[in-house]
């Protein structure tokens, strides 16, 4: 059909229920791209509708070297949603009621993240949309369509996706940006490091509900100490430096508010790649680095805390541990028990959403409270051994507790929001201060039984999941809460993480393959389609999603109370 056809259509519903915009569903030649109008809205109130815009590459006119790589083409999409959307803020709005005149594009925040609302191909560019088709109360405003579909959709198109109207310089920033962060972050593990943290990096944020870099005069930018110091190659920037995190146990200490939390979550967030100009485009973590705290009250579904919790009250069996209701201990134990199973590794810890009592137990209360009755093993007889049995590495901030020097690789002390290495000094101190505790780990090593997700509790058919926001999922009647799951940073990968259990429920969920095995599954599907297989709209609009780490796929299937494994 053609931009005649589209006007036609508009023009004969003029006025009519809003129900009668389904006639506009179909595929539009305009010459320089096609519209899709993939799904219509049943109403002004309800979720706006979806189109897609897809323009020949030769009209687009991205040069392949943009996209040649995953790393390449992540970004150029991720700078082109952006680009669109800087279009759409130019526009007058179209008024009416509800959505009326809403146009949107799921751009994403300070992280650069696989999302499904931008294709880039060798023969195309698509963006995905959603539209407020325009109404006056709930009959049709034609008129505010047209200008919306046939006036503002070209301009989108001309300003947002076409190379000759865009900045060159700063498409290749974003392309070079992403390829050095990825380049980096897959060279950490010959280094040994499990993190890295470039000098000049700019940690704190604007605020607690912004994630944008905090610029005033009293932000002081990152400075590794001479000994952690390393020097890395990047394709693109070439030579950078900063602290580099080696495997082991790391701790982080210094006085209450030195920026101890600040470090830590930079690195918690160094999983993803970040835009220019945020300040930790070079803070790099190893991709399956998992936050642990402490969550009281989540679910807990026949996990083997028992390495860390033993012989509760009333005979609870702690190697298939299930509770309503966890306890703060009880759910850190569950938290790092989980991460193992779908696999990490590196551990990341901050006191302050830590339970004291998983953490440590010293000398005087070992004496008052004795090793049988006390059925938590805790976290510090534990961590050397997480690395040297099981290879996995734990950063952790720890101001309030110096027994950790004994059992601490590396020991960073921020100060006056400066890192120093004082991992000699600390020891010393170890040394002539005994802390006389008595070591409480069995020796032996820690081995994560799979778990077998079963059908049932997970089947949805007929039933809605959808993400209200980045912290909840509606899955069928059940609410997965997601506050305490620190590394999910975007509403649409919390949307994919919905469609994913659903998805993973319809094939891979058969009470014979374990947790692991099933995300695995979903993956190589991601992997070889595109993050839109997940969606059932796959072929078409298919939402807007962006792509979580196999870690909080988990980490929300764990904590959905209707989980039920063998
Ligand atoms: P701690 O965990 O050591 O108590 P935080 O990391 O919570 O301290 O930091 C305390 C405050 O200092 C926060 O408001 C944070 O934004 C700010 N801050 C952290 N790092 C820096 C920095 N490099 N420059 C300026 N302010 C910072
Ligand atoms: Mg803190």
């Amino acid at each position: 059909m053609t931009i005649d056809d589209l006007r036609k259509k508009l023009d004969m519903i003029n006025g009519k229920g809003y129900k009668a915009y389904k006639d506009i569903q179909g595929e539009y030649d305009f010459g320089n791209f096609k519209l899709y109008i993939d799904y219509v809205q049943g109403d002004p109130f309800a979720t706006p509708s979806r189109i897609r815009v897809r323009v020949p590459q030769k009209i687009a006119g991205f040069d392949s070297e943009l996209y040649k790589n995953p790393s390449r083409k992540l970004a150029l999409e991720d700078f082109l949603a952006r680009s669109v959307f800087d279009v759409i803020k130019t526009l007058p709005v179209v008024k009416g009621t509800g959505h009326s005149g809403d146009i949107y594009i799921d751009k994403g925040g300070q992280e650069i993240i696989k999302r499904t609302a931008m294709v880039v191909t060798e023969e195309y560019v698509e963006a995905r949309l959603s539209i407020g088709l325009p109404a006056f109360g709930r009959r049709i405003n034609s008129k505010g369509a047209m200008t919306m579909l046939l006036d503002f959709i070209p301009k989108i198109v001309d300003k947002g996706l076409l190379k000759k109207n865009l900045n060159l310089n700063n498409i290749w920033q974003w392309v070079k940006t992403v390829e050095d962060a990825d380049y980096l972050r897959s060279k950490l593990k010959e280094r040994h490091l499990v993190a890295f943290v470039a000098d000049g990096s700019i940690l704190p944020r604007e605020s607690g509900v912004s994630d944008k870099p905090l610029k005033n005069e009293h932000v002081v930018p990152f400075q590794s100490p001479d000994s952690l110091r390393v020097e890395f190659d990047l394709p693109n920037r070439g030579k950078i430096t900063g602290m580099g995190i080696p495997e082991g146990v790391t701790l982080i200490v210094g006085g209450g508010y030195h920026g101890k939390s600040t470090l830590l979550q930079a690195i918690q967030r160094g999983v993803y790649n970040h835009i220019p100009g945020d300040g930790r485009e070079f803070v790099i973590t190893v991709a399956d680095a998992v936050k642990i705290r402490a969550e009281d009250g989540r679910r807990v579904e026949k996990v083997d805390i028992s390495p860390f919790i033993n012989n509760l009250p009333n005979k609870i069996d702690t190697t298939r541990f299930s509770t309503e209701n966890a306890s703060g201990s009880t759910s850190q134990a569950a938290n790092i028990v989980e991460a193992m199973e779908i696999g990490t590794g590196l551990l990341l810890l901050d006191e302050d959403t830590s339970a004291t009592n998983f953490m440590i137990r010293d000398a005087r209360m070992q004496q008052l409270i004795s090793r049988e009755d006390e059925p938590i093993t805790p976290f510090i007889d534990r961590v050397k051994q997480l690395y040297e049995d099981n290879g996995i590495s734990t950063i952790l901030v720890m101001g309030g507790s110096g027994d950790y020097f004994d059992v601490a690789d590396c020991i960073i002390k921020m100060h006056n929001y400066k890192p120093y290495d004082v991992t000699c000094q600390a020891k010393e101190i170890a040394q002539r201060f005994r802390t006389n505790r008595e070591i409480e780990a069995q020796t032996k090593k820690i081995t994560i039984k799979p778990r077998l997700p079963l059908k049932n509790g997970l089947d949805v058919r007929g039933k809605k999941v959808k993400s209200r926001d980045t912290d909840t999922i509606k899955y069928g009647y059940e609410e997965i809460e997601l506050d305490y799951v620190e590394q999910l940073v975007d509403k649409s990968q919390t949307s994919a993480i919905a469609e994913i259990i659903r998805y993973a429920a319809e094939r891979y969920v058969d009470g014979k393959s374990s947790l692991k095995q099933i995300v695995d599954k979903v993956y190589q599907d991601i992997n070889s389609k595109g993050l839109d297989v997940v969606s059932p709209f796959y072929g078409k609009h298919p939402g807007n999603l962006a792509l979580p780490r196999p870690q909080e796929v988990s980490a929300a299937l764990n904590r959905l109370r209707s989980l039920t494994v063998k």
